[in-house]
This record gives C-alpha cells, sequence and structure tokens, in this order.
C-alpha cells in the first residue's frame, strides 16, 4: 500500500515533470489509489467483522497483528485476495 503510494505520487511528479502539470496523471494516481484500497477495505477480521486497518479511529497503512476489537489474531488470517 505505502508503495502504490509512493508509486502514484512518482507518476504524479514525473509527469508534473515531463508534460506540465496533468489532471490525467492525477486522476490515474487517484483510480490507483483506489484500487489498491479495494482489497485493503475488505480485509476484516474474520471473528467480528472490524477492519484490520482501522485502530481506533485512525487509519493505517498495515493491518493490525491482533484485532482491535475483539483481539483475535490476525496474523493467521488469509490474504485478502484470498479471503472469500
Ligand atoms: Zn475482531
Amino acid at each position: 500500500m505505502a508503495g502504490v503510494l509512493v508509486l502514484a505520487a512518482g507518476l504524479v511528479i514525473a509527469t508534473d515533470r515531463f508534460y506540465g502539470h496533468s489532471t490525467i496523471a492525477f486522476a490515474a494516481a487517484i483510480v490507483m489509489l483506489v484500487i489498491a484500497n479495494a482489497p485493503m477495505l475488505r480485509f476484516n477480521c474474520p471473528s467480528c467483522g472490524k477492519n484490520a486497518f482501522f485502530r481506533g479511529p485512525f487509519v493505517v497503512l498495515w493491518p493490525c497483528r491482533v484485532c482491535g476489537r475483539c483481539g483475535h489474531n490476525l496474523d493467521d488470517a488469509a490474504p485478502p485476495s484470498q479471503n472469500r
């Protein structure tokens, strides 16, 4: 996720340098972020359904190892792609 963020930022900066400011590159970066976020938002605790990326009111870029609500160990949970 962090890598995608850097990639998206790099894409915007690179396009900015070569073609001048481009809203298309910016839109592409937004789309990439949404795509990157899609599996992230599906990675929920298998016990209580709490999203592993939310810690209280904060969103983190990596999933919690242990569910913040019910204490379920998320380490042995399937990765988002194999979740369903
Ligand atoms: Zn839970």
